[in-house]
């Protein structure tokens, strides 16, 4: 019960947070259309042009995704 997602301010913001990024529509890369949507844990969906994503677990793109995206393109100019 202790380890539970029910008690504590903090973590219920953190659960709200990430459970309104899940329901969330992202704008899509590859058509530009706003219809990517979360198909399950990490991989999103463009409802549109019907492309597929990997991303974060419950947010389009995380933080830590994009920092290796970009640390990725620095070392493919080298
Ligand atoms: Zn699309």
């Amino acid at each position: 019960m202790l380890r539970s997602h029910k008690f504590g301010a903090k973590i219920r913001k953190l659960v709200v947070a990430a459970l309104k990024a899940k329901k969330a529509l992202y704008e899509c890369p590859a058509c530009g259309k706003t219809k990517v949507t979360r198909k399950s844990f990490a991989v999103w969906n463009c409802k549109s042009c019907e492309a597929q994503f990997a991303g974060g677990a419950y947010i389009f793109k995380s933080e830590a995704g994009e920092i290796s995206s970009r640390l990725i393109g620095d070392y493919q100019k080298l």
